[in-house]
């Protein structure tokens, strides 16, 4: 997917599948289904930190097991559901989608029953679903289809391509989230879900052929407008960038009075990361026989992506340290929001901090703590990454699969102290977090 999903067709099917490789089928731009030989499917272009990521994720057994059962759901109804909302594309509806289609399958080598479809929504979004009895289904929204030109699909296109390629369905995010995920693996699965849009990017950018028609689509998906801009030009956007990093890095007393962005809960990169990272891989050797190393393109993009990256549960340093200590204290107070402090929130907080390290707290203690640890947070800790703790803490809230009137009280009245903006709140605990 492009952005994260609103409408409903987007959040029902878009979100979970296993991306199985197809066998050889015929190419849908091709009439009468004549099979070309295409060339081999350009799993090259999935960037570093996707797989390694996704590695990492599937050695849990919490989240292997949940993969394994997804994929044994056979009859989703996918199919049945698209025909039934959304207009199937077919070539002779639309010649255009059909070329550019066609482009975007033979420049990757993807092969296998494509249908497109395209669905009634204001906003720009695209997707790819679960593939369902060997078909693949990419979803537009009508008013994507309308405003993006030739150069901008095949970006589209190829982004979308990119994901059914690199089996970015194979972990179930929405599944995934709701299995009460917490700790390390959340952060990671988040993580993941960010660098698997920039593998996706670099398949789109290779289907555009040149950083154009990124620039623009990323221009017009980051601000919503039809025609573009006068003049839609990547350092603009870059330059977004380059002033986010610097509110990232000031750490000072008026901070509590800046709202963060919602970035920590996103499974998308904010665009301006985006179109750096693409912009990279424009200057890589990899897309233009010249330029960076696989090596240097991949330091360059983790030096990005580690803007949204807290790894606070690990790192040293006086702000992990207070993250930490804020995130034992409020999640303890999380956790006993109903009562006493049971088996079962104990093994949550312990998936944080470790088997064993939630006996040795004294609850009462800590819960007496929090107003000064929340004090010290804000004194010391960015507010973004005051986000991220609230975050976590609304993964404590919601591990035993509901979340009382209680615990999303005292997440808001964390939230407001913390000077993280309140609505983070229910958006992490709705968590309508689409992935594709
Ligand atoms: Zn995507």
């Amino acid at each position: 997917m492009l952005l994260t999903g609103t409408h409903p067709l987007v959040r029902a099917y878009l979100v979970t599948g296993v991306g199985k490789q197809l066998g050889c089928a015929h190419t849908p731009h091709l009439a009468g289904g004549v099979e070309t030989r295409l060339m081999a499917p350009r799993l090259d272009l999935r960037a570093q930190g996707d797989s390694d990521l996704e590695a990492k994720l599937l050695a849990d057994p919490h989240i292997k097991r949940i993969v394994d059962d997804a994929e044994k759901q056979k009859d989703l109804g996918i199919r049945r559901s698209f025909l039934a909302t959304a207009l199937r594309v077919t070539p002779p509806m639309s010649p255009r989608l059909a070329t550019l289609v066609g482009h975007c399958t033979k420049t990757l080598g993807f092969e296998g029953t494509l249908e497109t479809y395209i669905y009634p929504d204001a906003s720009f979004n695209a997707g790819m679903a679960r593939p369902e009895d060997g078909r693949v289904f990419m979803l537009f929204s009508s008013s994507l289809f309308e405003s993006f030109d030739d150069e901008e699909l095949k970006f589209v296109i190829g982004h979308e391509l990119g994901h059914h390629l690199f089996g970015h369905h194979r972990l179930p995010m929405k599944a995934l989230v709701e299995s009460s995920m917490v700790g390390v693996a959340a952060t990671q699965l988040f993580a993941w879900s960010r660098y698997a849009e920039i593998s996706a990017d670099r398949a789109g950018l290779t289907c555009a052929g040149k950083l154009d028609g990124v620039t623009s689509s990323l221009l017009k998906l980051a601000s919503g407008l039809r025609q573009g801009l006068t003049s839609m030009r990547a350092e603009d956007l870059i330059s977004q960038l380059g002033d986010m990093q610097e509110e990232l890095g000031k750490r000072s007393a008026d901070d509590a009075n800046r709202k963060p962005q919602p970035d920590w809960f996103a499974t998308h990169p904010f665009s301006p990361l985006r179109l750096q990272a693409a912009n990279a891989f424009s200057r890589a050797e990899q897309f233009a026989g010249t330029g960076l190393s696989r090596t240097q393109l991949e330091t360059e993009v983790a030096e990005l992506m580690a803007v949204m990256e807290p790894t606070y549960l690990e790192d040293k340093g006086e702000i992990p340290e207070a993250m930490r200590r804020l995130l034992l204290a409020g999640g303890v107070a999380v956790a006993s929001a109903n009562g006493e402090l049971d088996e079962k929130e104990r093994k949550v907080l312990e998936r944080f901090f470790g088997v064993g390290s939630v006996d040795r707290v004294n609850v009462k203690a800590l819960s007496d703590d929090l107003p000064r640890r929340i004090s010290n947070a804000v004194a010391v800790v960015p507010v973004l990454r005051r986000g991220q703790v609230l975050r976590d803490l609304c993964l404590v809230a919601r591990a035993d699969g509901h979340v009382s009137a209680e615990e999303r009280t005292l997440l808001l009245d964390l939230a407001t102290k913390l000077g993280v903006e309140v609505t983070l709140v229910d958006r992490a605990l709705g968590a309508e977090l689409s992935l594709d």
